[in-house]
């Protein structure tokens, strides 16, 4: 992998960065690619919220949030 990552690899990271610490190459390599893509800001920003989200949520309604509909709480 080389110091410029693809959209793909960025969203790779950000999910992964949402369950375990980044290893700081890793982390460097996605900060550099969000600072030149304005998707993966946006895809970073969501996974943020949705974790925030998720995490205010009871454990039990949380896992039920397995379906592909994104939280409707960021209208375009
Ligand atoms: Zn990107």
């Amino acid at each position: 992998m080389g110091l410029l990552i693809k959209c793909r690899e960025a969203h790779q990271l950000v999910s992964e960065g949402m369950d375990r610490d980044l290893s700081t190459s890793e982390r460097y390599r996605l900060r550099l690619h969000i600072s030149i893509c304005d998707a993966c800001t946006r895809f970073e920003k969501q996974m943020q919220l949705m974790r925030t989200t998720l995490r205010q949520l009871p454990e039990h309604i949380a896992q039920t949030q397995d379906q592909n509909d994104p939280p409707a709480a960021n209208p375009p």
